[in-house]
């Protein structure tokens, strides 16, 4: 028996107009070596009984899954990139192989992956993922869960015995195959794709599908006020999620509208970073000379994507009522990034103060300079993580006179009860941080030596922190 109780099919994607997808078929792989594989995604979907056989026949060779798409779907979108107008997109080392129902909330989820070979979009591309790139995706998407960002989960990765020759990696190159679950795979690039085929009937098809299975927040009567609904809601969940990346310390490199999933969660890392310190113009893509998505322009970018969503709904709705829309975006941003510092700190909300204290707080943090994440570990807890700020490693910043608004604002505070229990693991626990130079020396050690137990130390590390500051139970990403 293959799936458990809890594994509920969706296959809702092909209702979608046949413009958005192509069958493919998965590519032959050499050897096919289960590297991780996340049994706590895997229980939220029913799929935590699969032998490591199994695993390998559906996420190594893609044996379809019971009443699932009987075969692979290449996505079709467009998007701009880094503003530029590209009809070129689509999955082109990607594909949806299934979709299923999370099983404690109803939420449509998707197995989609990267690396599983060439699609009619790999234009001069291999389809393949490097393994290190693999990793790097593992690695994000693990640490911006366990800091409450909605992200994507990385469910398994599989290497896959192939080298490729890559300009911005060591070559030849390990390859693997990774596959993610995600709320949705409809970017704001799918919009745009049947915007700029002129498709009224498609996008009208399309708007109908995202309220349906995604936003069901965007209710209205006719397809007007449902469009506009939708961009309203776009905007208000895209807002939380470049909160939550700031509030996170997280530079995610690439927000071109390709990237950008429509219900808002976090998606497709590449040349991510983590910050060191607080710093708006810190780049993480190399390809990104002018700083287009450095830390600090992440809300500026989002909400440049949303507005190309909005154009492409004006076969649907009218200017007038599609630009208010949009404002949606502002507030949201700045209720969520409050909302997110105050639980990276670990205290109840006191209303009117808490934009006072998450402000001084961001302020101190740039002009300071001091290592981002470990403030937040300091002080997670308030007024209860005195003595521990103390005795920390930056107690002596913290008797700086910069530091005592802060220090009066967030004695005012109530911790939260979990943040309470928290301060003993705390004090015993340093924070995660996967700077870069650590990711560096985690894919050295497996490059070098095959030797995973570095990751290993990390994912664990990662996990018993989130267990702490969240109370979630933590469950073993397994490295097989
Ligand atoms: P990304 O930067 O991963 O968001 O990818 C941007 C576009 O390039 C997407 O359409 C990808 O499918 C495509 N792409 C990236 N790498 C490859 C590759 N090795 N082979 C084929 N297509 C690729
Ligand atoms: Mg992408």
């Amino acid at each position: 028996m293959p799936v458990g109780p809890d594994y509920a099919a969706a296959p809702v994607h092909t209702a979608l107009p046949d413009s958005l997808y192509t069958p493919v078929r998965p590519a032959h792989f050499p050897e096919h070596r289960l590297r991780y594989f996340n049994a706590e995604a895997a229980r939220t979907v029913g799929l935590d009984a699969l032998s490591e056989s199994e695993v390998l026949a559906h996420f190594g060779q893609f044996t379809p899954l019971p009443d699932n798409l009987s075969e692979p779907l290449a996505l079709a979108y467009h998007g701009h990139q880094f503003q530029v107008y590209n009809p070129d997109l689509g999955d082109g080392r990607g594909f949806l192989y299934a979709q299923l129902r999370e099983s404690h909330t109803g939420r449509l989820l998707d197995l989609g992956t990267k690396g599983s070979g060439r699609t009619p979009w790999s234009r001069g591309g291999d389809g393949r993922l490097t393994l290190k790139g693999g990793v790097r995706e593992l690695l994000a998407s693990t640490l911006l869960e366990a800091r409450g960002v909605d992200t994507s989960r990385t469910f398994c990765v599989v290497e896959t015995g192939e080298t490729l020759m890559r300009n911005d990696e060591p070559s030849p190159a390990r390859s693997c195959v990774l596959t993610r679950l995600s709320h949705s795979h409809i970017r704001i690039g799918t919009f745009q794709r049947l915007a700029f085929l002129d498709d009224r009937p498609a996008l009208a098809a399309l708007v109908d599908h995202v309220v349906e299975h995604l936003l069901p927040e965007a209710q209205g009567a006719h397809l007007p006020d449902r469009a506009v609904a939708l961009v309203e809601a776009a905007c208000t969940r895209v807002a939380r999620v470049g909160a939550q990346w700031l509030a996170a310390g997280f530079v995610h490199g690439v927000l071109n509208s390709d990237n950008i999933n429509i219900t808002g969660e976090s998606f497709d890392y590449g040349p991510w970073r983590f910050l060191p310190t607080l710093d708006p113009g810190f780049t993480a893509a190399y390809f990104d000379g002018g700083g287009l998505y450095a830390f600090g322009r992440q809300p500026d970018a989002l909400l440049w994507n949303l507005t190309r969503l909005a154009e492409c709904l004006l076969p649907l709705a009218t200017r007038d009522r599609l630009e208010p829309a949009l404002e949606a975006f502002e507030p949201a941003l700045h209720r969520h990034f409050v909302e997110r510092v105050l639980a990276r700190l670990g205290v109840s909300s006191r209303g009117d103060d808490d934009e006072a204290l998450a402000v001084a707080l961001w302020r101190f943090l740039r002009e300071s300079r001091l290592p981002f994440e470990q403030v937040f570990h300091d002080w997670h807890g308030g007024p209860a993580a005195l003595d521990r700020a103390a005795d920390g490693p930056l107690g002596h910043d913290y008797r700086s006179a910069q530091f005592q608004p802060i220090r009066t604002l967030l004695e005012r505070f109530e911790p939260t009860s979990a943040a309470v229990q928290a301060q003993h693991a705390l004090a015993r626990e340093a924070p995660p941080t996967l700077l870069i130079d650590e990711v560096e020396t985690l894919w050295t050690a497996i490059a070098d030596r095959d030797d995973w137990t570095g990751l290993q130390q990390a994912l664990d590390a990662i996990a018993r922190y989130r267990h702490v500051v969240t109370g979630h139970d933590p469950d073993p990403h397994l490295l097989a």
